[in-house]
C-alpha cells in the first residue's frame, strides 16, 4: 500500500464537483473551486501586442563558423513551417559576425567568405513571417582585438590576461561594451532590421575571477572609494560591495544595451539577453534576476536540459519561479536542446527523443513556450530533426489553453537571490540550492501545487497563499523577516526549517532567529556541538528523531519488563507514522531555549556507531533537543519550524520518511486550503491554472520503468511508492 493510494487532501465529497479519470496516469483528480474561486484571479489580453508578447515557438540553430558554406536555408525553411516555428534566433555578431559587419576589429566568422549568412537568414525569416532575435555572443575577442586594445580586457591581479582557449575575456567595466558592442549592435539593427537583440553570455566575467584592469580600479574607487578586493572574502564589506558593484554594472549594460537598440531599431526593438534556470548560476554571473524581470520584456531562458539532481520538474518549476518576478502576460521561451546537451555533452548527436521531449512538456507546464535548439546547421545524426514538431504542433494547437493564465496555489515557497549570494556564498549548492529541492520535491510528490515566492515580494503575493514555506531561508532582510511575521498576523501559516531568519541580508549571523518570537523557538550561541565522529552512515550522519508520545507499549513489538504504559495522542504531524517510535534522521542539532506554550512533537537522537553492529546501539536514546516546534497563533495561522533540516535530507536521500513528514507538515499548516487532489500511484507533477470560465490542469507523468520499485532519486526521477 502506498501513502498516496487514499486522498492527499480531505476536503468534502460535497466541494468536490470536477472529479475526472485521466487516462495519462490513470489517476484521480479533484480540484476543489472554492479554493480557487477565493484567490479571485483575473485573465486579461489586450489586443494588438508587440511581436514579443505573442511569439511562443521558438526555433535556433547555433551556427559555427563551418556553416556559411554548407548552410541550406531552403530546407531550413521547410523546418520552421513543419515545427511551426514563428521566431528564429541567429547568431549575428559578437566574437565573430556573421555578416560583412564593417566594424573595426569585429571578426568575420572563418568560413564567411564575404557571404551575408545572417542577412540571407534574416530575409528568409522575415519572407515567411517569422521574427528575428539577432543573436549575440559577446564577451571575448580574439589575440588580434586584444593586441589592439589590451586596457579593455579582464587582467589578473598580476596584470596578466584571463583567457578562454585562445580568447581574451573582454572586461565589462571596459569601452568594449560601451563603444564596440553598442556599435556592433547598431550596425546589424540599421542593416537588417531584426525585431530585437539576445546574447547568451552577454554578463561578462563570472564571480570566481577578480579583474584588476584600469578600468575596475577607476570605477571601484569612485563607488567606493577602496582598491579592489586583492582576495575574495565574504565576512569582508569590500569584497561584498565588490559583489553588489558588479550586479549593478551588469545592470547598466542591460540598460545601456536596451537603449541602443531602441534607438537604432525603434522602440519595440528590445535586447532581452540570456538568462540562466539555476539562481546559483545566475550569482555566479552578477544577474540579478529580480531586477532583470523588472527591466525585461520578455526572459530568453537558457537552461536546455535536465540536470540529474534537479530533473525534469525543474522547467515546471523555473518557469513559475520566473513568471513569478515577471508577470504572467509576459513569455520566457526556453532554449531547448535536440542534441544531448548537460551529462555528458555530444553537442551534434540526437538528444533520445523522450528525453527532450519531456524537458520541453515539463517546461509548458511551468508556463515556459518551447524555442528547439541545434547546433549547427548540418548534422549526420538527422533523427533530431524529429524531436521537436510533434511537441511544436501540439502547442500550437493547445496554445489558447497556455498562455494568458494565472497559476493556482496556496501554497507559496520563499527564496531570494541574496540569501543565494551572502549566505550561500560558495556553498549555496548545500546551504540554499538542496533545502529547496527536498521541500519542493516533497511537495511534488504528494501533488500540491506551489509557487516560488521572492522574499520581497511576500506583501505582494500573500493574499494568494495560505502557507507561506521558508526552506532554510538564513539570509533575511528585516523587511522580510516583517513581511513573514504580517502574513502570520493576518492569519496565514509558516513553515521554516534550519537556519532561517538566523543570518542578515549580508549573511551576517544574528544572536537569535529574527523570526524566534513566531517559532517559540532561540538560537543558543554554544560552541558548535557537531559531534567529532565522523559520518558513518554514507552522507548523513547516524542520527535518529524521537517521537512523542512513544506509542512502543501501545503496539506490537517486544517489551521491557516494567515498561510503563504511556498514555497520549500524537499530533497529527506524526500521522502514519504508528508503528515507529523513531524516525532516521541524519543531520545534527543544537540545544534551542523554548518558549512556553509550543509543541515539540519530535526531539533528537544523537549519533551512535553503525559499525560494528555490537556497537550499533543509542548512547543517549533521549534528549530534550527539539526537532520540530510547532505552535497555533490567535488569528489562526500555524507556525511549524523545523530546525531538523528534513528538507536537506530529503534532497539528498529521497528517503520517503522524510517526504511524508514534510508532506503531512504542510497539509497541516494548510489546513483545508490545498486545491487539488490526485490520487493513485505515480511521480505526477501538477500544475494547475485559471483561465476565465475555466480551469487547466497540466498532468506531468515522471513516473518510468527505471524507478519502479525503487527508494532513491536517481537521474532526476523520482521515486515511485514500494
Ligand atoms: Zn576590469
Amino acid at each position: 500500500m502506498s501513502n498516496n493510494d487514499k486522498p492527499l487532501s480531505d476536503a468534502g465529497e460535497s466541494r468536490r464537483n470536477f472529479i475526472r479519470q485521466t487516462a495519462v496516469a490513470a489517476a484521480i483528480v479533484t480540484i476543489d473551486p472554492l479554493s480557487i474561486a477565493a484567490k479571485g484571479i483575473a485573465n486579461t489580453s489586450a489586443p494588438s501586442e508587440p511581436w514579443y508578447r505573442t511569439i511562443t515557438r521558438w526555433g535556433q540553430v547555433n551556427i559555427t563558423e563551418k556553416d556559411p558554406e554548407r548552410y541550406d536555408i531552403e530546407w531550413w525553411r521547410k523546418y520552421w513551417k513543419r515545427t511551426a516555428t514563428q521566431g528564429v534566433v541567429i547568431n549575428a555578431g559578437g566574437i565573430v559576425a556573421y555578416y560583412p559587419s564593417k566594424i573595426p576589429l569585429h571578426q568575420h566568422a572563418q568560413y564567411l567568405n564575404g557571404i551575408d549568412l545572417f542577412g540571407k537568414l534574416c530575409k528568409a525569416a522575415h519572407d515567411d513571417g517569422l521574427a528575428v532575435f539577432a543573436r549575440m555572443d559577446s564577451n571575448r575577442a580574439h589575440e588580434e582585438f586584444y593586441q589592439a586594445h589590451p586596457d579593455w580586457f579582464s587582467v589578473d591581479i598580476n596584470g596578466k590576461p584571463y583567457k578562454a582557449g585562445d580568447l581574451y575575456i573582454s572586461c565589462i567595466f571596459s569601452p568594449y561594451y560601451t563603444e564596440h558592442l553598442t556599435a556592433v549592435l547598431r550596425e546589424i539593427a540599421e542593416l537588417y532590421k531584426p525585431e530585437g537583440f539576445t546574447d547568451n553570455s552577454w554578463s561578462g566575467q563570472g564571480r570566481d575571477a577578480i579583474c584588476y584592469c584600469n578600468n575596475c580600479k577607476k570605477s571601484f574607487l569612485s563607488r567606493s572609494g577602496k582598491e579592489i578586493p586583492r582576495v575574495k572574502n565574504w565576512d569582508d564589506k569590500t569584497y561584498r560591495e565588490w559583489i553588489r558593484w558588479n550586479y549593478d554594472r551588469r545592470l547598466e549594460i542591460w540598460d545601456l544595451n536596451n537603449l541602443t537598440t531602441k534607438a537604432a531599431g525603434g522602440a519595440n526593438c528590445i535586447w532581452a539577453g540570456m538568462n540562466s534556470g539555476s539562481i546559483s548560476g545566475q550569482s555566479r554571473s552578477f544577474r540579478d534576476y529580480k531586477e532583470i524581470c523588472k527591466r525585461a520584456e520578455i526572459i530568453m531562458l537558457d537552461d536546455q536540459a535536465r540536470n540529474d539532481a534537479e530533473g525534469f520538474q525543474h522547467n515546471g518549476e523555473i518557469g513559475k519561479l520566473l513568471h513569478g518576478l515577471l508577470g504572467w502576460e509576459k513569455l520566457v521561451p526556453e532554449s531547448m536542446a535536440m542534441y544531448q546537451a548537460g551529462r555528458p555533452q555530444f553537442r551534434v548527436a540526437s538528444k533520445p527523443t523522450a528525453e527532450a521531449r519531456m524537458w520541453m512538456i515539463n517546461g509548458i507546464a511551468g508556463g515556459i513556450q518551447p524555442w528547439w535548439h541545434h547546433v549547427a546547421a548540418y548534422h549526420e545524426d538527422r533523427r533530431m530533426y524529429q524531436t521537436a514538431a510533434p511537441v511544436f504542433q501540439w502547442q500550437k494547437q493547445n496554445e489558447s489553453y497556455l498562455i494568458n493564465r494565472k497559476p493556482v496555489a496556496s501554497v507559496g515557497v520563499v527564496w531570494s537571490q541574496q540569501n543565494t549570494d551572502f549566505y550561500g556564498r560558495d556553498n549555496a549548492g548545500e546551504l540554499v540550492d538542496l533545502p529547496w529541492r527536498g521541500m519542493t520535491q516533497a511537495l511534488l510528490r504528494a501533488r500540491i501545487p506551489y509557487l516560488p515566492v521572492h522574499a520581497d515580494h511576500i506583501d505582494r503575493d500573500a493574499s494568494q497563499f495560505s502557507v507561506l514555506v521558508l526552506p532554510n531561508l538564513a539570509g533575511m532582510s528585516n523587511d522580510q523577516v516583517n513581511s513573514v511575521k504580517k502574513f502570520v498576523e493576518a492569519g496565514g501559516s509558516v513553515i521554516a526549517t534550519g537556519d532561517t531568519s538566523l543570518y542578515d541580508e549580508w549573511g551576517d549571523k544574528r544572536t537569535d532567529y529574527a523570526l524566534a518570537d513566531l517559532f517559540g523557538a532561540h538560537f543558543v550561541n554554544t560552541v558548535d556541538k557537531k559531534e567529532a565522529i565522523s559520518k558513518l552512515a554514507g552522507n548523513a550522519y547516524h542520527t535518529y528523531l524521537r517521537l512523542s508520545p512513544e506509542l512502543r507499549s501501545q503496539v506490537d513489538g517486544p517489551k521491557i519488563a516494567g515498561e510503563p504504559v504511556i498514555a497520549g495522542k500524537r499530533h497529527a504531524i506524526l500521522e502514519g507514522f504508528e508503528e515507529t517510535d523513531i524516525l532516521p534522521f541524519g543531520g545534527l542539532l543544537n540545544t534551542l531555549n523554548i518558549d512556553a506554550g509550543v509543541e515539540i512533537p519530535l526531539t533528537f537522537v544523537p549519533q551512535f556507531p553503525v559499525y560494528p553492529p555490537e556497537t550499533a546501539w543509542m548512547k543517549e536514546p533521549k534528549t530534550n533537543i527539539a526537532g520540530l516546534v510547532i505552535s497555533s497563533k490567535p488569528k489562526g495561522g500555524r507556525v511549524i519550524f523545523l530546525p531538523a533540516d528534513i528538507d536537506r535530507q530529503f534532497g539528498l536521500n529521497n528517503l520517503p520518511d522524510h517526504g511524508n513528514l514534510l508532506k503531512n507538515i504542510v497539509h497541516w499548516a494548510a489546513k483545508d486550503s490545498i486545491p487539488l487532489t490526485v490520487e493513485g500511484a505515480g511521480s505526477i507533477d501538477c500544475h494547475l491554472y485559471k483561465q476565465t470560465g475555466r480551469l487547466v490542469l497540466h498532468l506531468v507523468n515522471l513516473t518510468s520503468a527505471a524507478t519502479k520499485n525503487c527508494f532513491i532519486f536517481f537521474s532526476g526521477l523520482d521515486s515511485i511508492y514500494c
